[in-house]
């Protein structure tokens, strides 16, 4: 089992939702998502989510309006708070991209431009770099 991302819970428990985003639709998708692959129902994990969330809501990467140092702690904490949603992303899809896939996905609904991420022309959107 990796270890538990003790700085990311820090960083969580000093987070304060933003009132707001707790308005937006896409928000509560994404709180929905994230609990139901939930490592369990703690307050711990819950506070996660709603950290998850939030930043979700920002326009940068999600690792750094997360704070965080880069992508792979942001991996790390995926893989420790939500395993099951973690194992979905074998291409190593960038992580709000990927979110919203699942939840196009959920509704039938598909924006993606071609049947294979390979042959996309915005793989680079989903899948590049995010230094
Ligand atoms: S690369 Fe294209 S096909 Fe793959 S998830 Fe992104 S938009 Fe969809």
């Amino acid at each position: 089992m990796q270890a538990q991302p003790v700085h990311i819970l820090r960083k969580a428990s000093q987070v304060h939702q933003h009132p707001e985003h707790q308005h937006i639709d896409e928000y509560d998708d994404i709180v929905k998502l994230l609990k139901e692959h939930g490592r369990d129902a703690s307050d711990e994990t819950l506070h996660v989510v709603a950290y998850v969330a939030d930043a979700c809501m920002g326009s940068n990467h999600l690792w750094q309006d997360m704070q965080l140092p880069n992508r792979q702690a942001l991996s790390d904490l995926m893989l420790y708070y939500f395993p099951t949603l973690a194992a979905k992303n074998t291409g190593d899809m960038k992580w709000k991209k990927f979110f919203y896939k699942q939840l196009c996905e959920r509704e039938d609904i598909f924006i993606c431009k071609s049947p294979s991420c390979g042959e996309c022309v915005d793989y680079q959107q989903c899948f590049g770099n995010e230094d």
